[in-house]
């Protein structure tokens, strides 16, 4: 198996035939090589800088019924809300006081998001701390609202895709939801010039090694910019409350081989990795992620954008403790970056 990662490493890339025998073997790989490598890759293009980015849960109201996700419009267990301009300014005013100096907007699909209101609120975050990035994670768009975000100042999409495999997107959501959809919405948001963000979930329900072939085939050839990848987690209210979590291993493993494929990539040791386990975020910095991204919403509202069962939004996770959070990636050797902390071609 050394060969087939000493030829990811060489040529960034693996035909399907390849991934497949890798992904197989994948748990019988010698894993403190692998991370090894990754983190060394990470340091190559990052030093031991960790970027950090404020997230702002922007609203849990959504139109969509993704079969995994904890504010599906049909799980009516959840207290709807959207923050107005003012607490997401506020919110801001408060990050870039802790030193943040990217804001990511994440929030369902909500139809009561008028696309001139995002654009505002873009210009309004550009024109206050114009130093700082903002990231959107809404949802599926067409070009004209993509592009006015983008013209408003927008700098970053985070769009996971989910899974590249058709028949498991088909079991992950509902049918009016389609890869081909996703995959466009992918390719218009990075052909506006945005910094894309693709990913998926570790361990979702029907994964395997044939979608993971395809996801990673999927990553190597449409090159994000970022890559969310954390643990699927069940959420009880929804279709797969019994299913079981990803596993931490795994997670771990993913998020090195990403790095491998891609080795300038924004990677986040994601929220959900923390929440699986306690140094989930270390762990995940160690295997090659570089970026971590502390909660920024108002405290009030954390525990209602509740996308998996017993999400971590307080400690180190949130915002306030990023002194917390600096002490815990200084124990690993990495220091937190006040800058936006782009992608390395696009400073
Ligand atoms: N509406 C936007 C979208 O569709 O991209 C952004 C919000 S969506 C809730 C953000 C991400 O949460 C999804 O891309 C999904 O991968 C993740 N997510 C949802 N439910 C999850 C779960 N049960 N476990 C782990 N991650 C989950």
């Amino acid at each position: 198996m050394s060969e087939l990662l000493d030829k990811l490493c060489q040529n960034r890339r693996l035909d399907r035939a390849e991934w497949r025998k890798l992904l197989a073997s994948r748990h019988i790989l010698d894993q403190t090589g692998l991370f090894h490598r990754a983190a060394a890759e990470r340091r190559r293009w990052y030093g031991e800088e960790i970027y950090v980015r404020g997230l702002i849960e922007c609203g849990n109201i959504c139109k969509n019924n993704c079969l995994y996700c904890g504010i599906r419009r049909d799980n009516h267990h959840v207290a709807r809300y959207r923050l107005d301009r003012d607490t997401i300014l506020d919110c801001c005013e408060k990050g870039y006081g802790w030193g943040f100096r990217t804001f990511v907007l994440q929030g369902g699909e909500d139809p009561g998001l008028t696309p001139d209101w995002v654009a505002e609120t873009v210009e309004a975050i550009k024109a206050r701390w114009p130093d700082c990035a903002v990231t959107l994670s809404l949802g599926e768009f067409d070009r004209e609202e993509y592009q006015l975000w983008f013209d408003a100042g927008a700098d970053r999409y985070l769009l996971r895709h989910e899974t590249a495999h058709p028949a498991h997107y088909a079991k992950l959501h509902p049918p009016e939801l389609t890869l081909a959809h996703r995959m466009d919405c992918l390719y218009t948001l990075k052909d506006i010039g945005y910094q894309v963000g693709a990913g998926f979930m570790v361990g979702s329900p029907g994964q395997s090694m044939d979608t993971l072939t395809e996801d990673f085939c999927f990553l190597q050839d449409f090159q994000p910019h970022m890559v969310g990848l954390g643990p699927f987690i069940p959420q009880k209210d929804t279709p797969f409350a019994k299913e079981p979590a990803g596993t931490l291993e795994d997670t771990l493993i993913l998020l090195a081989l990403v790095r491998l494929t891609l080795p300038k990539v924004l990677l986040p040791a994601t929220t959900a990795l923390g929440t699986i386990h306690p140094q989930g975020r270390e762990l995940g910095i160690l295997a090659g992620a570089n970026v971590v991204m502390p909660n920024l919403s108002p405290p009030d509202t954390r525990e209602k954008y509740t996308l998996y069962d017993n999400k971590l939004c307080t400690g180190d996770e949130a915002a306030e403790h990023l002194a917390g959070l600096r002490k815990r990636l200084a124990a690993i050797g990495c220091t937190v970056a006040v800058h936006r902390g782009d992608f390395p071609d696009k400073r």
